[in-house]
């Protein structure tokens, strides 16, 4: 007997490879905005009171929480407030899925959700995507202690929206469990299943300020939902610790969404970006998805997906590559500027050419 026989082992999560300081790279491997967040951000940065440091934060984030209800004419006891939509979907996952039954989600999805199950012992099930990388709705119809889905799905990009009753009809087929919608990557051409939560009490909406505000490094995330859900999840986050938002992060968060004309011209940027994208891959032979995230999920022809991810490494161009079932001959390539797709596309020439 050791120690280690009582150590909660679990297979971490692997996030995207971050390159060392002042390495100059293209770095389309995690998502990211390619534009600064709003100016409004850098102006309030730019005279933060230090001293304020001092003071502990507010633990229940009321002014940003506050500012995110108006911003989706929501109550205030209807939104949570987490480090990032990591830290909201880890609370999510611990406070609702407590049941012996398995929750249920994709196949080729966030590759955080298995390990959140098994870091909080809860059990699981994985339900193949269609050939289309799909959900096949009738499969969350099933027994289970909660669902997570996320759409616009990751890695595939690939939105449940021709049918826009298509999670509602999920939400009302599981009564009894906690549907959560990781929506990530809405704002770049999904349907929110937002007007669900007026109408349900077992929906949880998730979104970040992560991508389509460009606030990865400062680490906003939140939660929408009936506000008995809201009230579960900060009972379970005070539970652990109280004050999980920064000064800066509530206050500049403020900032970053006060500015919607900005935030509307940068969104709209990258929608024309990835649309353009899309067209080039496959005019070179890539079968592309039709995405609607800030990515796009590619599959070269001639050449391994894994090949051609380690060819535009060696150009320090960063993209993401999975060892995984079903997605082993795919790349997810964020979506950066005009001009880094340009070099992504001329890479892709140079390497095609042999
Ligand atoms: N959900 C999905 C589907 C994601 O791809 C990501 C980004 N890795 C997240 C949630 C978490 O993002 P963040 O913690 O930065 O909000």
């Amino acid at each position: 007997m050791s120690w280690e026989d009582n150590v909660r082992t679990v297979l971490p999560y692997v996030p995207g490879e971050q390159p060392k300081d002042g390495q100059k790279v293209i770095k389309l491997n995690t998502n990211e905005m390619p534009y600064p967040p709003s100016p409004k951000v850098a102006e309030a940065l730019s005279h933060y009171d230090a001293n304020s440091l001092r003071l502990y934060p507010a633990a229940d984030v009321a002014p940003l929480r506050d500012a995110i209800a108006r911003y989706h004419g929501k109550g205030s006891d209807e939104v949570f407030v987490g480090v990032g939509s990591d830290d909201v979907l880890s609370v999510a996952f611990l406070t609702f899925f407590n049941s012996d039954k398995p929750i249920l989600f994709p196949d080729i999805t966030y590759s955080f959700y298995d390990v959140w199950a098994d870091v909080y012992r809860i059990p699981y099930e994985i339900r193949p995507l269609d050939e289309d990388f799909h959900i096949v709705k009738s499969d969350y119809t099933a027994p289970n202690g909660g669902i997570v889905i996320a759409n616009p799905n990751a890695p595939t990009g690939v939105s449940e929206m021709d049918d826009v009753r298509f999670i509602e009809d999920i939400v009302a087929a599981n009564p009894d469990s906690v549907v959560i919608v990781d929506e990530a990557y809405v704002d770049f051409g999904g349907v929110s299943a937002l007007p669900l939560t007026e109408k349900y009490d077992n929906v949880l909406v998730v979104r970040t300020f992560s991508k389509s505000r460009a606030f990865a490094g400062m680490r906003i995330g939140y939660a929408m939902g009936n506000s008995k859900l809201i009230k579960y999840m900060n009972d379970v986050k005070y539970s652990i610790n109280s004050y999980t938002m920064n000064r800066p992060a509530i206050d500049l968060g403020i900032a970053a969404l006060s500015d919607n004309a900005y935030f509307e011209k940068t969104v709209s940027a990258i929608i024309k970006t990835r649309q353009w994208t899309i067209g080039e891959l496959r005019k070179r032979g890539f079968k592309v998805t039709e995405s609607k995230t800030n990515f796009v999920f590619a599959s070269p022809e001639d050449i391994s997906a894994k090949e051609m991810f380690a060819k535009l490494r060696e150009r320090n161009i960063y993209v993401r590559w999975w060892d995984k079932d079903r997605i082993r001959d795919w790349l997810r390539i964020s979506v950066g500027t005009d001009g880094e797709m340009q070099t992504l596309i001329d890479a892709v020439d140079d390497i095609m050419r042999g």
